[in-house]
């Protein structure tokens, strides 16, 4: 089987909609993502990064993000195909640690909690594929990288990206039967 390495933030939690929804309470603000291109939140409150930062590192936030959208199927379904790890830079904020395997223990219970990578840089993850938001954990990693699309990095110069899960889905079936062809053809000419 390979393996499919899966960030957490932005690609199964939703971090900025958390971070808009706090901010734009404790401000009296009424930004949305689409007024993010481009830009991370801290980015829009360059005032109250102190505040941010506070938010962010208090030890239960992670553990109330929201869950992306199709992230649970689509990832239950190639978990049949695919071999998953989560692969999160949790090292960036290390309060989170125990939030962040909480929250993957409720929402993906179907996946090996073995499998679990706390890292700082994804240069060290041994996977086929990553999905990520990152462009900076995408380069460094060594395999076929995904780029999640998040509002920070609309910008951004990517040859293979998707929108949602069901696109990242579609993308790694269609890997899977490539590489079915490919090894039936070479059976043929044994
Ligand atoms: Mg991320």
């Amino acid at each position: 089987m390979k393996r499919i390495a899966v960030d957490m933030d932005e690609v199964l939690a939703d971090f900025t909609g958390k971070c808009l929804e706090v901010m734009n309470a404790y401000v009296g603000t009424s930004f949305t993502k689409d007024d993010l291109y481009g830009k991370t939140v801290n980015e829009l409150y360059p005032d109250h990064s102190d505040f941010l930062v506070e938010v962010v590192q208090a030890p239960d936030f992670f553990r109330r993000l929201d869950v992306i959208e199709e992230s649970q199927s689509s990832l239950k379904r190639l978990s049949e195909h695919y071999e998953i790890v989560i692969a999160t830079a949790a090292m960036d904020v290390p309060t989170s640690f125990q939030a962040k395997y909480d929250w993957l223990l409720e929402h993906f219970d179907f996946l090996d909690p073995r499998l679990f990578i706390f890292c700082g840089d994804k240069k060290v993850v041994q996977a086929d594929y990553l999905v990520d938001d990152n462009i900076y954990q995408l380069n460094a990693f060594t395999g076929r990288g995904i780029m999640f699309d998040a509002p920070h990095n609309l910008p951004n110069d990517y040859d293979v990206r998707a929108s949602n899960w069901l696109e990242v889905e579609a993308y790694l079936m269609k890997e899977l039967d490539s590489s079915t062809a490919s090894k039936s053809d070479t059976n043929r000419t044994v």
